[in-house]
């Protein structure tokens, strides 16, 4: 049995009367909440609204866990920071946050994120965990640690203006995520946040029904979407709840299972980058990838080399490269006239995904002399010129 529920003082009644009036939640959930121990991974997009709403909602004990820290381009979405935290430690940004809105709440957090290492100690320590990441890599790790660690996860993910939210409790009946995914795409072909895109308040929405069903779970009151997941198309707001039952074959809580511990060689690759094909270099000894530090080496070198930017037209209004030419990704193909078959041609990007992908279609066309930079004006900016802005 656990621990008797705490008691609550006048200024937390005071405080949560709004929950305490609900017959569901009355006296004895507010309690129950109050004793409760919540880890949110990832203080992101997901994990801002979803850690908000919990720490107001007052979660007795609530964990944050990121490595990241707050950058210029995450305040469009990731609400738990502001524009003084730029440069800080995710989890401070987000504890001082929190803290400021309920003292009640006591915080803890896990800078180091969550790695195959820890996640089983961490996990550990709480009684339900809720999925804030954005990386199929942590994912996986967040999915497979709750299933050893036998704790619900309630699962948020978002593709654009598309959203998903389940509960995850294999122990209390129903699938885990590898059940509907039994494993991660292949790296390379599913674009990263930084790629694709993603609307702040549908981060809002998605966080917040992961804070809700979170709170239903502790408090065992309604339905949680336990064996169900919900799809929401923001666009169309249309919202679908499908039937997702356990699969027996499932990798990790099958009957036969093929996972059976937190292996680093299972998360670290996925969603990495596509490996450059092979580091190989073609007959005419063009590598296919090169790093930014040798596109920097190129491109300075005798003028030969010809940066060609991809990006889209208002990226370039944040940051370029002195010297280098644009073509966006999509006029490519109507332009190949314009790009010069006598140089070596460096494609740049903003991650290097999308310039992967031009390399391709080039060395496709005919143009041998081709190379992907490795890591985009992203990698160019942390690692050769550290005054470009980064997004
Ligand atoms: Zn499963």
């Amino acid at each position: 049995m656990p621990d008797p529920l705490p008691t609550l003082s006048p200024a937390e009644l005071s405080r949560y009367s709004r929950h305490i009036l609900l017959d569901e939640v009355g006296l004895e959930g507010q309690r129950r909440l109050a004793a409760a121990r919540v880890l949110v991974v990832g203080a992101g997009g997901l994990g801002s609204p979803a850690a908000l709403y919990l720490a107001a909602a007052g979660v007795g004990t609530l964990g944050l866990a990121d490595l990241d820290r707050v950058e210029e381009h995450n305040l469009q979405r990731q609400i738990l920071h502001d524009t003084a935290a730029v440069g800080a430690p995710k989890v401070e940004s987000a504890a001082r946050r929190l803290a400021a809105l309920n003292p009640h709440v006591r915080l803890r957090v896990h800078p180091e994120g969550i790695t195959p290492a820890n996640a089983l100690a961490v996990f550990a320590e709480y009684d339900l965990i809720v999925d804030g990441s954005d990386n199929f890599g942590t994912r996986y790790l967040a999915n497979d640690a709750a299933f050893f660690a036998r704790r619900p996860l309630v699962h948020g993910s978002i593709f654009k203006f598309e959203g998903q939210v389940a509960v995850f409790d294999p122990a209390g009946g129903g699938p885990c995520y590898r059940c509907l995914f039994p494993e991660p795409p292949a790296p390379g072909t599913v674009p990263g946040c930084g790629e694709a895109g993603v609307l702040g308040a549908l981060c809002g929405v998605i966080g917040s029904l992961q804070a809700l069903e979170a709170v239903k779970c502790l408090l065992g009151i309604g339905q949680p979407l336990r064996g169900r997941l919900l799809v929401i198309d923001s666009l169309a707001q249309d919202y679908r709840t499908l039937e997702c039952p356990r699969d027996p074959h499932c990798p990790l809580c099958g009957e036969a299972p093929r996972i059976r511990a937190l292996d680093a060689a299972n998360y670290d690759a996925a969603c990495a980058p596509a490996p450059a094909t092979g580091g190989a270099a073609t007959p005419a000894g063009v590598p296919v990838e090169v790093t930014v530090e040798e596109a920097s080496r190129l491109a300075a070198a005798a003028g030969h080399a010809l940066v060609l930017d991809v990006r889209e037209p208002y990226e370039l209004e944040i940051c370029q490269l002195a010297g280098s030419r644009h073509i966006p990704l999509r006029q490519i193909p109507a332009r190949l006239g314009e790009l010069p078959r006598d140089r070596h041609i460096l494609v740049l990007c903003h991650t290097g995904q999308r310039s992967r992908r031009v390399t391709e279609f080039l060395r496709g066309q005919g143009f041998s002399a081709v190379s992907n930079i490795a890591g985009g004006i992203a990698a160019w900016a942390d690692r050769v010129d550290p005054a470009l802005r980064r997004y």
